[in-house]
């Protein structure tokens, strides 16, 4: 085929995981792939992606691009795609991946696919698995028809793996960047806490916990596990937790190599966010709570009890 360009994000130069997780899928699928690299000061970052699989990398390194805004980083995809003429574009399925892709097939003219949890390649063209109706099924869709197409990935269901090479790194220029919405400041949350979109394992507590204080026990079994903060909408909803850690259809959806659901019932809505997950443990006091339906591992007990001789033993290991 073709070849394939990779939308790679970075936060503070850092690349971010899910956009390796990409990179290492368009790799595996076999053409050429190339990388475009939107931000300020990146010129270290982009090199680097030659290890992880991108031949050509495009670079636009710009000032009015440190932070993310629809337009500029929409005007550089399309730019990249100008010069790498790809058959297909691959964005990691993030805020921003979410975002952008649509917006980059609507300027191209092309439809998108977003979600994809398996991908195969039949001939130039993409069969894309997704996951639909809160993942109770899935439906596979294909991408004929588009040139490019465009597809965004499920984080963390592709492996990010490093190949050897040095890529090319080409600067973009002629960029116009007329940006009509300016994001002026990024506010981080205090305490530099883990995301659940990136994190591999994810602790979460639902209503289950009973109360906001006993989020520190939720988060003393992710410290042990070196994952993150989990929580359902219902203890969102009682104020026990910001939003950015709600997991499900209208949170974050995630899959992390080990979630822990404690204390929370297994709603629809919540599996639609981590039914993904490789391994999955729940914790509640019901046994017949329909998290244990799709747990890989269910604790049927009161959490209060459970998670504290947890902690001790994953400490002691
Ligand atoms: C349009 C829409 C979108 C939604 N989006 C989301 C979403 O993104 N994410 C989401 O999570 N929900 C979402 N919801 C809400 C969802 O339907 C559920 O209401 C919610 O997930 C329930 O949260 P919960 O499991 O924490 O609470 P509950 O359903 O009340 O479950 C609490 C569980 O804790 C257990 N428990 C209680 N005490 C203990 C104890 N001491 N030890 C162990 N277990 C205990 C109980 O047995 C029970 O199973 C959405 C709903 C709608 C309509």
């Amino acid at each position: 085929m073709a070849g394939i360009l990779v939308f790679v994000e970075q936060r503070k130069s850092e690349i971010r995981n899910a956009s390796l997780q990409a990179l290492s899928e368009a790799k595996r699928q076999g053409g050429a792939v190339s990388a475009v690299l939107p931000g300020s000061g990146i010129g270290e970052a982009a090199a680097g992606l030659g290890a992880w699989g991108a031949d050509k990398i495009y670079v636009a390194d710009d000032p009015n691009l440190d932070l993310y805004s629809s337009d500029g980083y929409a005007e550089v995809v399309v730019k990249a795609v100008e010069q790498a003429q790809p058959s297909a574009i691959f964005f990691a399925g993030t805020a921003m991946g979410r975002d952008l892709a649509p917006t980059v097939a609507a300027r191209l003219g092309v439809g998108a696919i977003p979600d994809a949890v398996g991908l195969e390649l039949d001939g130039e063209t993409f069969s894309v698995r997704r996951p639909v109706y809160s993942g109770k099924a899935t439906t596979t869709a294909d991408t004929a028809g588009n040139t490019p197409q465009i597809i965004s990935l499920r984080p963390n269901v592709f492996a990010a793996e490093e190949s050897a090479g040095a890529g090319e790194v080409v600067a973009l220029d002629g960029l116009s960047l007329s940006i009509r919405a300016v994001v002026k400041e990024l506010l981080e949350a205090e305490g530099g806490e883990l995301d659940v979109a990136e994190a591999d394992v994810i602790v979460a507590g639902g209503r289950g916990i009973k109360g906001p204080e006993n989020f520190a026990l939720i988060k003393s079994l992710a410290d042990a596990l070196g994952g993150a903060v989990g929580a359902s909408r219902a203890a969102v909803d009682a104020g026990w937790i910001e939003h950015s850690h709600q997991v499900g259809q209208t949170g974050k959806v995630v899959s992390p190599s080990l979630y822990v659901a404690a204390g929370i019932s297994g709603a629809i809505q919540h599996l639609a966010g981590m039914s993904s997950s490789k391994v999955i443990v729940a914790i509640n006091k019901d046994p017949d709570a329909p998290i244990f339906k799709i747990a890989d591992y269910g604790i049927v007990g009161d959490l209060f009890d459970v998670i504290p001789p947890m902690v001790d033993a994953i400490k002691a290991l």
